[in-house]
């Protein structure tokens, strides 16, 4: 190897970032330069195949594991000892500042665990672990939807809802780690035909429990007495479905309501809309229409755009630790 190239390797580590979502485990090896290297994915163990929170948990932390190594032996020789010296993690929560333990995660076999501490005895390597919502939001804020914008409030509306905040291009974060976690507020001004149900973190009626996929086939479902995915819904939608578009301009409303009640707080220049959700274009057009309804102002110029590196800002945000 050239010594030069060799100076390089030892000062400057690849970047590394996982993204552990509700459906997918991601990972991503970009250059010191930021070009990407490697990119897969594979499956989340899913809850309905295990007997036990414990199982599902362990089988989580062994499929990472097998993940990185196996991303390993593939860059093995662009890597000092043919190993990642830092990785950086999202997850579907936050590490409790008070214990060091996973909290507020809707994959809940994490909730209460020691995830950073496994995960470094298990991959032998530093872990930095971030909320999956503010990987994404740094992501799109530093070089996506958002760059250049001073203020930025991003969402995830996937398997849950999240979200974050970033401030002149630094990530908020708090005493108790919770920082855009608009998804576990109540519905705001609630209409008929809103059921309150119940949601994972103990309350019922949050917004995460109207918004997120789950949610809104839940709803839909139950409503119309059908039993479709979001992306079966989605489809209908693109083929004009009457019902459909009356599920999606419910969805939009319920998206302005709970969008205005955070505009009227921060007051962001941008929000950006990320997850699987996102890739819905309806609510890009409907939303800001209905937004002046909800906003306590005489104009609405916040924009609302869709995540520019797509369910990829998570995995390249993590990498961004
Ligand atoms: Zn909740």
């Amino acid at each position: 190897m050239h010594d030069n190239i060799k100076d390089t390797l030892s000062t400057t580590p690849l970047k590394v970032g996982v993204d552990l979502g509700g459906t997918k485990i991601e990972i991503i090896v970009l250059s010191p330069q930021g070009d990407t290297l490697l990119r897969q994915r594979i499956p989340t163990p899913a809850k309905q195949n295990f007997n036990s929170a414990q199982d599902q948990y362990r089988t989580i932390i062994e499929t990472i594991k097998n993940l990185v190594s196996d991303s390993e032996n593939q860059l093995q020789t662009q890597l000092l000892n043919h190993k990642f010296q830092y990785i950086g993690i999202g997850i579907p929560g936050a590490i409790s500042p008070a214990t060091g333990l996973v909290k507020n995660a809707n994959t809940t076999c994490l909730i209460g665990q020691p995830f950073q501490q496994d995960l470094e005895n298990a991959l032998n390597c530093s872990v930095k672990i971030a909320n999956d919502a503010d990987c994404f939001i740094l992501s799109e804020a530093k070089d996506g939807a958002a760059e250049g914008a001073y203020s930025v409030f991003g969402v995830i509306i996937g398997t849950g809802c999240g979200g974050g905040l970033v401030i002149n291009q630094q990530l908020i974060s708090g005493p108790n780690a919770i920082c855009g976690e608009w998804g576990h507020n109540p519905l705001p001004w609630p209409q008929a035909g809103e059921t309150l149900m119940p949601c994972y973190c103990g309350k019922q009626g949050c917004i995460e429990t109207f918004l997120s996929g789950p949610g809104l086939t839940r709803h839909a479902n139950t409503n119309w007495n059908t039993n479709r995915t979001p992306e079966q819904w989605h489809q209908a939608l693109l083929k004009g479905e009457p019902l459909a578009i009356k599920v999606f301009e419910t969805y939009a409303r319920q998206l302005a309501k709970s969008l205005a009640s955070v505009i009227n707080i921060i007051d962001p220049e941008v929000i950006v809309l990320g997850g699987g959700m996102s890739n819905i274009d309806y609510l890009y057009q409907r939303v800001p229409e209905i937004l002046p309804e909800y906003v306590f102002s005489d104009q609405v110029l916040t924009r609302l755009v869709k995540a520019e590196h797509g369910d990829s800002s998570g995995v390249r945000g993590a990498a961004f630790l």
